[in-house]
């Protein structure tokens, strides 16, 4: 019942009540006085009468008045010690507890939206810490990746400085080795940066329609010049209505996403025939691009995390491959960026694929 509707009928009540009771008495004592006490009187009751009628209604009218307010004003102050109790609460800081609604009126309604608040807060509190350790996580994995290469030049230089590098041949061996991690570097700074500008969303894109089809027969024509010469054989297959593939993309962002997915596949195949294969699937409102490679394939229990900054399925091999771990989460973001998907599947020792779907943009025939 709302707080209104309880004042008005509680303020009925305190008039009712009296008034009833007021009659009732009276009755009660005429017929007492009248048929009981069977006096003669002369037109006018005794004093008794008044006392009696007066006795009792003053103390009825002042019972009601006070059990009612008594009962109106805890239903209201209830609720309201509740919510102060709730946001003494929660300027202290805690978020770990439930608000819950007394009574089922205006301040029901306002427990309700404390609670919804409540855990609004909590749920921003949380995400803030979690940003919070994603942050700390960051600098970790950047500074030991950044020791990583320092160490080992730091090494290299101490080697030349004492004299290890005694031949030439030794000399050009460090030196080759220096500019060698000081790539490592570059490259890993150079990828950060892109993918802190990613995060921050201050990578300007350039949407254009591209016929997905025509473009990647373009593009695998050049990986073939690049990949023939290294015996890696790559295939193209589709099933599209080659009229209606037309996506939005950014062709230079779209094409470090290929790059990247293209050199994972070369860097992590074992084995001797190499086999790279790209297929476009129509998938309704969406096109999707699989790259497939028959090489050592992602354990299942690493699968899942590819796409994370700074990840590596197997962190001792990438120190001789020289990756930082940012590749697929870059592609994941250029994909996003995008308004697309990107996910993974793979068979330890035998193949992985990596698709990414991105929204057809439908073609409006003119007709003439
Ligand atoms: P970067 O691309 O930044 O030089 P990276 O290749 O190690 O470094 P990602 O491209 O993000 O990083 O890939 C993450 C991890 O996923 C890799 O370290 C590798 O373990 C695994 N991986 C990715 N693609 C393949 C693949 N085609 N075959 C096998 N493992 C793969
Ligand atoms: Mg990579």
């Amino acid at each position: 019942m709302s707080i209104r509707k309880r004042l008005i009928l509680s303020n009925i009540a305190m008039i009712v009540i009296p008034i009833i009771s007021f009659i009732l008495i009276e009755i009660l004592l005429g017929v007492f006085y009248y048929k009981v006490f069977v006096p003669k009187f002369n037109g006018h009751p005794p004093h008794s009468f008044y006392f009696f009628r007066f006795g009792i209604i003053v103390p009825i009218f002042a019972i009601t008045n006070g059990v009612l307010s008594y009962f109106v004003s805890r239903s209201i102050l209830r609720p309201v010690k509740n919510l102060t109790n709730a946001a003494k609460q929660i300027s202290e800081g805690n978020l770990n507890f439930e608000v819950k609604p007394i009574n089922n009126d205006e301040l029901g309604q306002l427990a309700i939206s404390f609670e919804l608040m409540r855990r609004n807060l909590k749920e921003s509190a949380e995400i803030q810490k979690k940003y919070e350790e994603n942050r700390k996580e960051l600098i970790a994995n950047i500074s030991h990746d950044l020791k990583t290469p320092i160490t080992s030049i730091k090494g290299y230089i101490e080697g030349i400085k004492d004299g290890v590098a005694n031949t030439t041949e030794k000399m050009d061996r460090y030196i080759e080795t220096i500019y060698l991690k000081t790539l490592d570097m570059d490259q890993l700074i150079n990828e950060l940066f892109l993918y802190s500008k990613l995060d921050l969303k201050r990578v300007p894109f350039h949407f254009e329609e591209v016929n997905i089809h025509d473009y990647l027969v373009d593009r695998i024509e050049e990986l073939r010049f690049d990949l023939e010469p290294i015996n890696v054989s790559i295939t193209y297959r589709e099933n599209v209505d080659r009229e209606n593939s037309i996506v939005l993309i950014d062709r230079e962002q779209f094409k470090r996403v290929m790059t990247n997915i293209i050199q994972n596949s070369l860097k992590y195949m074992e084995k001797d025939e190499k086999r790279i294969t790209i297929k476009l699937i129509d998938d309704e409102e969406k096109i999707t691009i699989k790259f497939h490679d028959n090489g050592k394939g992602i354990s299942k229990d690493a699968l899942p995390f590819i796409f994370d900054r700074f990840y590596r399925a197997d962190p001792s091999r990438n120190l001789s491959t020289g990756g930082t771990g940012l590749g697929l989460a870059i592609a994941k973001r250029i994909i996003e960026e995008h308004g697309g998907e990107v996910w993974a599947d793979s068979q330890i020792g035998e193949y992985t694929n990596i698709f990414l779907s991105l929204n057809k943009k439908s073609i409006v025939k003119v007709t003439q």
